[in-house]
């Protein structure tokens, strides 16, 4: 399962800056998901479930953001909301554009239980 291999990098990487800043424990995990990147938010949270075992991050609240996506007229400059995978720019007409917000999967932040 694909995302079960994301879920095990994201409880890696957090798990590494919570003991970089000698956490006890992590109370809640922020994440940005793009709703282009491809990942079944479902069966994310699912995964995050089962990978979370053993490690530092059992019991934390993983608390999942949908980014939702953004295009850019490379011959305009206007910003808009694309309607499927490829967005045609609604001032100009124009196909070529690119995709600059919807595709991310980047941990926003971690909370923290600090040791005494
Ligand atoms: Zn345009």
């Amino acid at each position: 399962m694909h995302e079960l291999s994301i879920a095990i990098s994201i409880v890696d990487i957090a798990s590494r800056q919570a003991e970089a800043a000698s956490a006890m424990s992590v109370s809640r995990v922020e994440l940005d998901i793009g709703t282009m990147s491809g990942i079944e938010y479902e069966s994310l949270k699912f995964a995050l479930s089962v990978a979370v075992k053993d490690s530092i991050l059992e019991g934390t609240e993983f608390r999942i953001n949908r980014v939702e996506p953004l295009c850019e007229c490379l011959s305009c400059t206007h910003l808009f909301i694309p309607n499927g995978l490829f967005g045609q720019c609604p001032e100009c007409g124009e196909k070529n554009t690119s995709l600059i917000r919807g595709k991310e999967l980047q941990i926003k932040s971690l909370l923290v239980e600090q040791k005494e």
